[in-house]
């Protein structure tokens, strides 16, 4: 065996770990707070949108065939017998002659087959206040097509009409529809509740004061933050101190969960307090990943009081490892608890304007800022320092690299890929 053989692939880690999970149950609830959530069901309009024809101007619902041959210098004038707002309904026929003053979505009268916009009309001649009313004439100054102005009644859905289907995500044009054909209610698959426990002796709650060699809990806070981002709840654990029972009665705590995060103690290097605790308490395998940032990964699952079990993902303690990891393997993880396939982030090719350097066989997320260079092509800069201590890096970074495993090294110039970290969708 030559040294390494024991990693597996970003790629087969991830598959184990979406092997592991499954979407969850669903909830009903009010349609805005289902924002994100995929539907469970298809959803069928029980009525025609728009439900009658109706006017897509404000102006004067005519019978076309009555303004034959208006111009300005031949105006035909028309007998206006009411005057109608959108909410309500003309339920007498129009008839030769006859003009409804008639504003945006305002039902077309019976009788009716075109609207003439006020600006066709006489009407912006006349002074304030003096617009024709009920009873009064207007001045037609243009021949109306047939159905000129009109909205057709169902033309943009049909009574029966699946109009969004099931496995949809919800973004703010589907709530949109929705709430257009009178729901509000939906049933979403659940999102899940993620469990996050810091482990360390050193870790300190943000807030409280730094004692000497201690440093704070960054890691519960970022991956709570993609937690929330990415569609679950986060429920932090608070920090465990490097022993057996502080850690075992932390974990059980988080064990109602959908999934449980923990940070630090995978490493070989580390105390084997956190390992002993995994590897008794769960099914646990210790990988390391072909990958950099992020080497040591734990992966599996804990027996909760109720028999069921809870997928555990130990993430490696350096807070790019930790972020790196979390965005690799638990951002797949929540998406298919959330129903969702589209996990993937989008990845653009870009230029490296920086020497990159891989010397290790492992797949290098460096962190990058990816912008559109004047000849429309895109560029990465390396953020800096690439160390995986060095938070400020992901900050600055809207971008990670992705350097193959066999690539020793991308030179200036060369195209590389990049996975874009705030994009929802390539450009
Ligand atoms: P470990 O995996 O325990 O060997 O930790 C690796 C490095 O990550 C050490 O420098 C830890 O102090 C640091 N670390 C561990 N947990 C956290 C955390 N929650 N926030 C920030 N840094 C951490
Ligand atoms: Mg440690």
């Amino acid at each position: 065996m030559h040294p390494g053989s024991d990693m597996i692939s970003v790629d087969e880690a991830r598959e184990r770990i979406l092997a592991f999970f499954d979407r969850l149950p669903v909830e009903r609830k009010p349609l805005l707070d289902a924002l994100g959530q995929v539907l469970a069901e298809d959803t069928v309009a029980p009525f025609d949108i728009p439900p009658l024809d109706n006017t897509a101007m404000d102006g004067y619902a005519v019978r076309a065939a009555d303004t034959t041959g208006a111009t300005a210098s031949t105006p035909v004038e028309l007998r206006v017998v009411a005057d109608l707002a959108a909410g309500y309904v003309h339920e007498t026929a129009i008839g030769p002659g006859e003009a409804v003053r008639i504003m945006t979505g305002a039902p077309i009268p019976p009788g009716a087959d075109a609207v003439v916009p006020f600006e066709e009309t006489d009407e912006p001649l006349r002074g304030p206040n003096e617009a024709p009313s009920r009873g009064s004439n207007v001045r037609v100054l243009n021949a109306a097509g047939a159905a000129a102005n009109i909205r057709f009644r169902a033309e943009d859905v049909r009574e029966g009409q699946t109009v969004i289907p099931g496995g949809r995500v919800l973004r703010p044009s589907e709530t949109g529809v929705l709430a257009s054909i009178g729901v509000n209610e939906v049933t979403v698959y659940r999102r899940p509740v993620v469990a996050i426990l810091s482990t360390g002796d050193e870790i300190t709650e943000p807030g409280q004061p730094l004692l000497p060699g201690r440093i704070y809990d960054a890691n519960a806070y970022s991956v709570a933050a993609m937690v929330r981002k990415f569609g679950g709840i986060p429920r932090l654990l608070g920090i465990s101190r490097d022993t057996v029972e502080d850690m075992t009665r932390k974990i059980h705590e988080g064990l109602d969960a959908d999934m449980l995060v923990t940070s630090a103690g995978v490493s070989r290097g580390d105390f084997d307090v956190v390992k002993d605790v995994l590897a008794r308490e769960g099914a646990i395998d210790f990988w390391t990943v072909r990958m950099k940032p992020g080497k040591p990964l734990a992966f599996g699952a804990f027996t909760a009081a109720d028999g069921r079990r809870v997928g555990h993902l130990g993430l490696p303690g350096n807070p790019v490892s930790s972020m790196v990891s979390f965005e690799l393997f638990g951002r797949p993880a929540i998406f298919r608890m959330l129903g969702r396939a589209d996990w993937e982030r989008p990845s653009i090719r870009a230029i490296t304007r920086d020497r990159v350097v891989n010397t290790d066989g492992r797949r290098f997320f460096a962190r990058c800022i990816v912008t559109q260079g004047e000849d429309g092509r895109w560029y990465a800069d390396l953020t800096g320092p690439q160390g995986s201590g060095i938070l400020t890096s992901m900050s600055a970074a809207n971008g990670l690299t992705i350097i193959p495993e066999d690539l020793p090294a991308a030179e200036p110039g060369d195209e590389i890929d990049v996975m874009m970290l705030d994009w929802e969708h390539a450009p």
